[in-house]
């Protein structure tokens, strides 16, 4: 087993490259955009879901749905009903606020912006943080399909500003309660002597932004997201702090473990990153769409596969849902299960719940592990505690769907959907080496 050398210069250079990955993106349209300029970079081909397809060995294409999930895929050279696929999935999406259709309130002269809770943030740590805003907005055009453009304001430019003390003399001790319709608006301006004008600002400043005029704005999805980078921290710089951890962490290293990848492998290796895990996943591209089953579906008759040979390729397949895990916390020792204490830069997790919450079971468990043998590295195992509910991911609705044999792995982490979650160094690269182990051994 390596235990890594905690200053090894390459493995932190591994951990900045995750920072700048999400700094890049801050909402799951732009985390999809990040890895596809990534894709392009090293040679992937895009494909279409509105096309037939054409597939060539050793080639690597991507396809995206609806602008937030993807998924991107190497064809082996071994034929594929016999190999199977080896699949990564992961989600793009992170916990936090979406801005209201009819964004702008006007309360006295402070004009503020309001927002509906995306998933399950811990909504405290959003206060007092320089927060902005990232997402897609749609324009008009002369058909019924919208022009869809990107946007990201760089500044900071929202705030939830905390109530002093000297007004919530109880916050110490009865903790930070928020109302989530009246006391989360953000504050965004203040629009002192001027009169009240019928031109709504926000879309003014967004209009501006994306250079059209504000009535072509028919419609937006954005996301609040905190505009402090990611960084090192901890004596020897073996921690890392930043949004989203949970779970670009787990997309950057599927990503980079299957770029790392030989193109001569004999296995179809596949990344499939889905947006709205977080809200459960009911949507056209979340883990419960027909996104995946209809990609692999397709590589498989464009590989010349029958349905019958469509299935055995599925019962010969393997697939890890990376995302992300609870390490230990010593001030919270209570939180946890006893016997079952992960610990940040000791490996990463696999993630076990006889309730199926997670899609881990005893042969795909010991496969993780001889991943983890063969990449030389430490691997924990994870329970909940049994009297706290326990959270679920992408992977046993894959597995159901799919009927692959699955496994819910994922790095340890603290202060899971904080806007600003913590997690290892180390933990990182062995992530990535235990996937890379994954995609390529047979
Ligand atoms: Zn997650």
């Amino acid at each position: 087993m390596t235990i890594l050398n905690k200053a090894n210069p390459a493995v932190q250079a591994y951990a900045q490259s995750l920072l700048d990955f999400i700094d890049a993106s801050p909402s799951p349209w732009h985390a999809v955009a990040t890895i596809r300029e990534q894709l392009d970079a090293a040679g992937f081909s895009q494909l279409s879901e509105h096309d037939s397809w054409q597939l060539k060995r050793g080639e690597s294409y991507y396809v995206i749905r609806d602008d937030s999930s993807i998924i991107f895929f190497r064809v082996g050279q071994q034929s594929l009903q016999q190999s199977g696929f080896r699949i990564v999935g992961a989600h793009t999406d992170s916990p936090g606020f979406r801005i209201k259709p009819n964004a702008l309130i006007r309360k006295q002269d402070t004009l503020m912006l309001g927002v509906e809770i995306y998933g399950g943030p811990i909504l405290a740590t959003f206060t007092d943080r320089d927060l902005s805003l990232a997402g897609r907005v749609s324009l008009r055009t002369k058909s019924v399909l919208p022009n869809i453009k990107l946007v990201r304001f760089q500044q900071s430019m929202v705030r939830i500003p905390n109530l002093a003390i000297h007004m919530n003399r109880k916050v110490n001790t009865d903790g930070l309660k928020l109302d989530k319709q009246t006391e989360l608006p953000l504050l965004f301006s203040v629009s002192n002597n001027q009169p009240q004008s019928s031109v709504d600002q926000f879309k003014t400043l967004l209009a501006e932004q994306i250079q059209c005029q504000p009535e072509d704005i028919l419609a937006w999805e954005l996301a609040v997201y905190d505009t402090q980078p990611g960084s090192l921290w901890g004596s020897n710089s073996e921690f890392i702090a930043n949004s989203q951890l949970d779970n670009l962490a787990s997309c950057h290293a599927g990503l980079s473990a299957l770029l790392l990848s030989t193109t001569q492998s004999d296995l179809t290796q596949v990344c499939a990153f889905f947006d709205h895990e977080e809200v459960g996943s009911e949507s056209t591209k979340g883990g419960n769409s027909s996104f995946l089953s209809d990609t692999l579906n397709c590589i498989a008759s464009a590989s010349g596969l029958d349905q019958q040979q469509y299935r055995q390729t599925l019962a010969n397949s393997l697939l890890i849902s990376a995302d992300m895990a609870h390490a230990w916390q010593p001030s919270f020792p209570a939180a946890y299960e006893p016997d079952h204490h992960v610990l940040v830069n000791s490996g990463p997790v696999i993630k076990v719940n006889a309730n199926h919450r997670y899609a881990s079971n005893a042969v795909t468990e010991a496969m993780f592990i001889q991943c983890c043998e063969q990449a030389k590295i430490p691997w924990q195992r994870y329970v909940h505690r049994t009297d706290i509910p326990c959270g679920s991911t992408i992977g046993p609705m894959s597995a159901a769907r799919l009927g692959i044999q699955t496994v819910d792995v994922g790095n340890p982490m603290w202060a899971m959907h904080s806007v600003r979650e913590s997690a290892g160094v180390l933990d990182h690269q062995y992530l990535t080496d235990a996937l890379s182990v994954f995609f390529n051994a047979s």
